[in-house]
């Protein structure tokens, strides 16, 4: 390119950044991005075919996927107009920021968590404000987060936490509701996994500065579809309305978004075997006395153990399994993120990490 470089002639937001890297290889065994590994009932597989073949492609989609917005809105007890659909859950944290961040306006966001919230923040030039969780359990200091919460435009937190597996405690998002004029973020991708009960969909009507996130990528077996969904107030998701890729949601992954959630009741066994599979692991782990793992209320575990980049190649390389490194990340020392398949697949980790660090 002649003149000036496309580095220079990038925003400066922007220039530092890399295309994501899911670290993925060809395994056998892929339990390194917290998909549903398993099986969907024969009747729900059957229900999203018929969605997608029979949905006309040469239309445009419904820009706010409205059928869907309903589905969602029944299923959740709010109304339409509390729910904005979005391609992935990543497509509305982005929204988000761009809307509510910008210059002088700060995101707060307790890592390790989801990587995304401080990568979007960046490229909607939104400064990131970090409260650390604390080393051992991870948990978060409250009254750091609540002061550092006081000034910003946003705060991200994540309930159960990706890579730790924690649920937030309701009493924090009380506090930051009462004490801060945030607007804030609970991320439930994972909460399906978690207790009845976990969710803090009830306290919407209450509370206009609360939003959840949730994703049909987990619990729903959908993350190659692309379908995630904000639950907010009517004025914030107006305000996604007028500023989203008009047609970010395609006719098949509406179709069968919608197929998907109307047949939630019979995905409850799905959610229920993966949850007996993470208490399962979880036991069988504990026999490992190298292993150092946290309790989790989603569909991974976070382990930690000695060698950790070590292990993890050599159950890629020898055993044709995958996890995720996050031995690298900060916080992560020696920690990978397993998530939790079916119950041949957990076999299969458990057999290799029992051969790997015997
Ligand atoms: N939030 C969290 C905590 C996640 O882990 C993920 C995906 N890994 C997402 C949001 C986004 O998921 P998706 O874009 O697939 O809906």
């Amino acid at each position: 390119m002649s003149g000036r470089s496309v580095q220079e002639r990038l925003r400066p937001a922007l220039v530092s950044f890399e295309p994501y890297d899911p670290a993925f290889s060809p395994c056998e065994v892929n339990l390194s991005a917290n998909e549903n590994t398993h099986p969907l009932p024969e009747s729900v597989n059957r229900a999203l075919c018929e969605a997608m073949t029979s949905t006309p492609l040469n239309r445009y989609p419904d820009p706010l996927a409205n059928a869907l917005r309903d589905e969602l809105a029944a299923w959740h007890g709010v109304g339409r107009s509390n729910v904005m659909v979005g391609n992935g859950g990543d497509e509305l944290i982005f929204n988000l920021l761009f809307c509510f961040g910008g210059q002088g306006r700060s995101l707060v966001v307790c890592p390790p968590c989801f990587e995304e919230y401080k990568n979007f923040a960046k490229m909607c030039e939104t400064d990131v404000v970090e409260v650390w969780r604390r080393e051992d359990d991870y948990s978060i200091d409250d009254d750091a987060l609540v002061e550092a919460a006081r000034t910003a435009a946003l705060i991200m937190i994540t309930s159960p936490n990706n890579p730790t597996g924690d649920l937030v405690d309701p009493a924090l998002v009380r506090r930051l509701l009462d004490e801060t004029d945030a607007l804030v973020l609970l991320d439930e991708a994972y909460v399906e996994f978690a207790p009845e009960g976990a969710s803090l969909a009830s306290w919407l009507a209450e509370n206009p500065r609360l939003m959840l996130l949730r994703t049909l990528s987990k619990a729903f077996a959908l993350a190659g579809l692309r379908c995630g969904y904000l639950l907010a107030d009517p004025a914030i998701i107006d305000v996604l309305a007028a500023i989203r890729q008009i047609y970010s949601e395609d006719v098949v992954a509406q179709a069968a978004a919608l197929a998907a959630v109307s047949m939630r009741d019979e995905l409850r066994p799905v959610v229920a075997s993966i949850v007996a599979e993470r208490e399962r692991l979880s036991v069988a782990l504990s026999e490992l006395p190298e292993v150092e793992q946290w309790p989790s209320s989603a569909n991974f575990l976070l382990v930690r153990v000695p060698g950790a980049a070590n292990v993890r190649a050599r159950l890629r390389d020898e055993f044709s399994v995958l996890v995720r490194d996050f031995s690298y990340a900060p916080g992560l020392a020696d920690c990978l993120r397993i998530t939790v398949g079916t119950p041949t697949e957990n076999d299969r980790l458990l057999e290799a990490l029992r051969a790997i660090l015997k």
